[in-house]
């Protein structure tokens, strides 16, 4: 049986800087990633924005670790190469009854150490965006974009260089914890079982699954799960805007965004769609509602300009019509497994908090 003194499961964008973070400490360590490749899921299906921190309540994993997240990331970015932009945004009030949920952002943002959101009216807001219409917004200079893909891929170099080994096609089916340390069996063309001393689960949407299959964690442990689709449309050509476009945000989302990529093409969503089972097929039927909330920002939005493009799903540890839950990382304190980290719930500002999650989940991990 191979032993080793760390597995990492899931190399998403978490899963490898978590392995990157534990091989610059000189850990032993392995990622296991079910997929053929690393960041299939969830990693390469958002709108890859790097946030501020405004939304996020006060003292909160995602405020705390958006926010220090957000400066690692742009740190690493300009010392590694990773294409990425401090394009800025506007978070927009389109009637005069939205005016008390910007100032409420803005105070929040503000709470959450994000000192530098200007106030704007409706006319400086046209004057730096000419085709969009608001009464009043709040600019972020700090919000910007990233390419994804560049990112997991300097991660995987870093974390490779240190001695980190990435096992791709190989899911893990279940997790021993009974005696001491782990034993980790892999199904897959080459089942192997792994002996370790900790284990980080980052298998975003199948964490929950995971968990509640790992033998010597009590399932009380394991919240209860929710997808939420998200889905994407784009517009061909070019869109007459140079920043991020967010309405105010609703229920369970951050509303019907614009956002850029790194080539000035725009796309609109993620909107908020539950789902039972991982899908992501786009229903061009949405497209109705989009054209809806676009148009109160950008009314020139042509007819026909919509086109399906993509989908991501949340990990969802809040349903339907409930507060939006907090990110859970759990280490031996919560949960009594010495040598155990479960990553739940690891939704947006998951890209952005990336770095500084696993720079957290270091502190937590213990490996005798
Ligand atoms: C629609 C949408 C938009 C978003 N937009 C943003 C944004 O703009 N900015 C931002 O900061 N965040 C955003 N996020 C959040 C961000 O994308 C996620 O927080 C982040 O990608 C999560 O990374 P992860 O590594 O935890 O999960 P994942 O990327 O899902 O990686 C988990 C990996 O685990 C693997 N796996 C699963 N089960 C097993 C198993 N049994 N054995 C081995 N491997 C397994 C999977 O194959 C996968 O590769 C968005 C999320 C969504 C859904």
């Amino acid at each position: 049986m191979d032993q080793i003194e760390c597995v990492v499961i899931g190399a998403g964008v978490v899963g490898l800087a978590i392995a990157r973070a534990l091989a610059a400490r000189r850990r032993e360590v392995i990622v296991l990633e079910a997929a053929e490749a690393i960041g299939t899921s969830t990693s390469s299906r958002n709108s890859e924005v790097i946030h501020a921190g405004l939304y996020y309540p006060r003292g909160s994993l995602k405020a705390t670790l958006c926010v220090r997240g957000r400066e690692m990331l742009y740190e690493y970015c300009a010392s590694r190469n990773v294409t990425h932009a401090r394009c800025g945004k506007l978070l927009v009030a389109t009637a005069a009854n939205q005016i008390p949920q910007l100032e409420a952002i803005r105070a929040r943002g503000k709470e959450n150490g994000v000192f530098d959101l200007t106030r704007i009216s409706g006319s400086e807001a046209l004057a730096l965006e000419p085709a969009l219409e608001c009464v009043a917004a709040v600019y972020s200079p700090q919000t910007g974009i990233v390419d994804s893909h560049q990112l997991m891929l300097a991660l995987q170099g870093d974390a490779e260089r240190d001695g980190a080994v990435i096992a791709l096609k190989s899911p893990v089916e279940s997790i021993d914890a009974l005696g001491s340390g782990f034993t980790v069996r892999t199904g897959g063309g080459a089942p192997i079982d792994i002996r370790a001393a900790c284990v980080i689960n980052s298998a975003g949407l199948y964490a929950t699954k995971l968990a509640r299959r790992i033998r010597g964690l009590d399932a009380r442990h394991v919240p209860p799960f929710y997808l939420a689709r998200g889905n994407y449309f784009s517009v061909s050509g070019r869109v007459p805007f140079s920043r991020l476009i967010y309405p105010m945000p609703n229920d369970a989302g951050l509303g019907v965004h614009l956002t850029l990529d790194l080539g000035g093409q725009a796309r609109f969503g993620p909107d908020v769609e539950w789902i039972d089972a991982v899908d992501y097929d786009v229903d061009p039927r949405r497209a109705d509602s989009f054209y809806a909330q676009i148009r109160t920002y950008w009314p020139g939005l042509p007819d026909g300009a919509l086109q399906p493009a993509y989908a991501g799903i949340r990990p969802k540890l809040s349903g339907p019509g409930e507060p939006a839950a907090d990110f859970m990382i759990q280490g031996a304190a919560s949960h009594g497994v010495r040598g155990l980290v479960n990553l739940f719930g690891i939704e947006s500002p998951g890209l952005t908090a990336s770095l500084a999650i696993a720079q957290r989940v270091c502190e937590m991990a213990s490996f005798d």
